[in-house]
C-alpha cells in the first residue's frame, strides 16, 4: 500500500439549522458518554445518511459514514468483532425507518449489544422536508398511519431495551442515553432509543409534542420490565394520538444468554484477516490509478 500522511482529526462544528432538536441529541449523548467515563478511542459513532447523520462528525471518537439505510449492519458487524468497544448507530427516521427498517426489524431479532439512536423528525430534512415514514398523512384516496418503531420493536420476543427521549427535555434525555449505552456495554443486548427531535425548518413539531408525549417514567407504578404491559401501553397511548416517552422497556438483568463466543473468533480468523487484507489492496491500487 501506498505511505500517507496522517492528521490528526478534529471535530467539526455541527452544520444544523439553529433550533434543531439534533443538538439536543448530541449534547445529551456527550454527558452520556462523559459520565460512563468512555475515552474517545474507546467508542465509536456510526451514523446515517441525513441531517442527523452527520453527528459522527462532531465528536471527537471515532466514526463512520454509512450508506443510506445501512448503518445497522455495520454497526452489528463492529460490535462482535470488537466487543470492548463502546458502539453507537445513529440516524434519522427517514433512513432508519424507510430504506432501513428491514436491518431495523433483524436487529431487535439478533439482539447484538449496541446502541441505536434514531432521531424522528418527521421528515427528511437533507433533501427539503419530503414526508417519512413516522409522518401520518391523509391523501385524497387513502391515509397513511405513521410508523411506530417502539411498538415494532416491543412486539418481537427476543428485544431487550426500548426508550423514546425529547430533545427538548434534557434532563430525562441524558438518563435515557446513558442507561442505553450502560445495557449495552454490559452486553445485555441492542439498546434502540427513538428521540423526538423536531426538524424547525420542515416541519416543526415542537408545539404539537410538547403536548403529546405520556412520560412513563413520570408514573411511579409503571413497570419497564413487562414487555407485554409495555406494548400494550404503547398501543393504547397512540389511540389518543400520543407516544410514550421515558424507558419504556428494558429486559431483566440475566434475561439473555450473551452471544457465543464462537462467532467472535470466527470473525477474527486469521483466513478472514487475509482476505480483508487482500480487499483493501485491491482498493489501495484502485485509488494510485487515478
Ligand atoms: Fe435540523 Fe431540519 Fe435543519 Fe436538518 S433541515 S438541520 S433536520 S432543522
Amino acid at each position: 500500500m501506498t505511505s500517507t500522511t496522517s492528521r490528526t482529526y478534529r471535530p467539526a462544528f455541527p452544520i444544523w439549522c439553529a433550533g434543531c432538536g439534533h443538538y439536543g441529541v448530541q449534547s445529551a449523548l456527550q454527558a452520556a458518554l462523559r459520565q460512563l467515563n468512555a475515552p474517545d478511542h474507546d467508542v465509536v459513532i456510526l451514523a446515517g445518511i441525513g441531517c442527523s447523520g452527520t453527528i459522527q462528525n462532531n465528536l471527537g471518537t471515532y466514526g463512520y459514514h454509512a450508506q443510506h439505510g445501512r448503518v445497522l449492519p455495520a454497526a452489528t458487524g463492529l460490535a462482535l468483532s470488537n466487543p470492548s468497544l463502546t458502539v453507537v448507530a445513529a440516524g434519522g427516521d427517514g433512513d432508519g425507518y424507510a430504506i432501513g427498517v428491514g436491518h431495523l426489524v433483524h436487529a431487535f431479532r439478533r439482539d447484538v449489544s449496541f446502541t441505536y439512536i434514531v432521531m424522528n423528525n418527521e421528515t427528511y430534512g437533507l433533501t427539503k422536508g419530503q414526508h417519512s415514514p413516522t409522518r401520518a398523512f391523509e391523501y385524497p384516496s387513502h391515509a397513511e398511519a405513521p410508523l411506530d418503531a417502539v411498538a415494532m420493536g416491543l412486539s418481537i420476543g427476543s428485544t431487550s431495551f426500548v426508550a423514546r427521549g425529547y430533545s427538548g427535555w434534557y434532563d430525562q434525555l441524558v438518563r435515557l442515553t446513558t442507561a442505553a449505552l450502560l445495557h449495552a456495554r454490559e452486553k445485555r443486548g441492542f439498546a434502540f432509543l427513538e428521540v423526538i427531535s423536531p426538524c424547525v425548518t420542515y416541519q416543526d413539531s415542537y408545539p404539537r409534542w410538547e403536548h403529546a408525549l405520556c412520560d412513563v417514567d413520570a408514573d411511579a407504578s409503571y413497570d419497564p420490565t413487562d414487555r407485554a404491559a409495555a406494548l400494550a401501553l404503547t398501543l393504547e397511548v397512540q389511540k389518543r394520538g400520543q407516544l410514550p416517552t421515558g424507558l419504556i422497556y428494558r429486559a431483566p438483568a440475566g434475561a439473555r444468554a450473551v452471544y457465543p463466543a464462537p462467532a467472535q473468533s470466527e470473525l477474527r480468523s486469521a483466513a478472514l484477516t487475509t482476505r480483508y487484507e487482500e480487499i483493501m489492496d485491491g482498493y489501495a491500487v484502485a485509488v494510485d490509478l487515478q
